[in-house]
């Protein structure tokens, strides 16, 4: 197993394989560049770009793909995906950080829900595809990954997922089978404030790896931006939760902080809490204990 984390500020920390930093996450504000680190991109999740040209925001008959319609659980504002503005905005910034940085991350790269986008150019551009609503969605989210795949040529290349191995297709338009001829790793964001009850986030695991035809990332939230040690799950839980997806045969997980220090005082606790690295054994997730040993040793070094 491979273990990373997801960093909103481009300094990376020791004791993982993989350093992703944020450079635009869905807030839309853009950073730049660190060659020692993966480069994430929130490619149609954008506050900021909404915010500047509402014309641009994805429609439904049930209102626009903003945080403020009730009618949706979004987490972001979504711009339509067709909008070739957008399209070329994201794809310019992705060949740039495929330049310089050792490769890539997307996400938010399909359609904010079911009923998204039914503006005048997504459904001519439905109407003239002759396919029915879900696979047209499902080949415009395909069609763009492929995009990104050649401007990606010889470095990894993540696409995320959001958490729902059951009805992706019809409601983000994610065809797994085909996104995996271009992508080389899928990673699963189990973002929650809280992991009191690993049992479901090890269904959405093992749900995803009985499937997906490339390697397998979950990433869990440890400190986003905006948060206090209180207001985030507790080391125990994260521990907890880490070990019991471990064992589902995923490939690998990545931790979220706004930034390095918090990965740290993280590493730091849970190589401190040696009573509950103890309870761990026996659950199948050693990997996460070995992680664990070795973030000790290299804190004594
Ligand atoms: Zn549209």
């Amino acid at each position: 197993m491979k273990f990373g984390v997801f960093l909103y500020q481009p300094e990376p920390v020791e004791g993982v394989d993989y350093n992703f930093y944020r450079i635009k996450p869905e807030s839309g504000t853009v950073g730049k560049p660190n060659p020692k680190m993966y480069t994430n991109i929130a490619c149609f999740g954008d506050n900021a770009l909404a915010a500047k040209r509402p014309e641009w925001i994805s429609m439904s008959k049930d209102g626009p793909a903003l945080r403020t319609n009730k009618k949706y659980s979004l987490r972001w504002d979504v711009l339509c995906m067709t909008n070739p503005e957008v399209r070329e905005y994201n794809l310019k910034l992705i060949a740039e950080c495929a330049k310089t940085t050792p490769g890539i991350s997307i996400s938010s790269q399909h359609f904010a829900e079911r009923d998204f986008c039914v503006c005048p150019r997504c459904v001519e551009q439905w109407r003239q595809s002759g396919l029915n609503w879900v696979d047209w969605r499902a080949k415009t989210v395909t069609d763009f990954l492929k995009e990104v795949r050649e401007i990606v040529k010889g470095k990894p290349l993540f696409v995320n997922c959001l958490p729902d191995p059951l009805l992706g297709k019809v409601r983000f338009g994610y065809d797994f089978e085909a996104m995996a001829e271009y992508a080389d790793y899928f990673v699963i964001p189990m973002f929650s404030k809280a992991y009191p009850t690993p049992w479901y986030w090890e269904t959405i695991a093992r749900g995803y790896r009985s499937f997906l035809k490339k390697p397998v990332f979950v990433n869990f939230y440890v400190r986003g931006p905006n948060e206090t040690w209180e207001t985030v799950a507790p080391t125990r839980q994260i521990m907890t939760v880490a070990t019991r997806a471990a064992r589902t045969g995923i490939d690998g997980i990545i931790f979220l902080a706004e930034k390095a220090q918090y990965i740290e005082e993280f590493q730091k606790k849970a190589v401190a809490d040696k009573e509950w690295r103890k309870e761990l054994e026996g659950y199948g997730g050693d990997e996460v204990l070995e992680l664990f040993n070795r973030w000790e040793k290299m804190l004594k070094a």
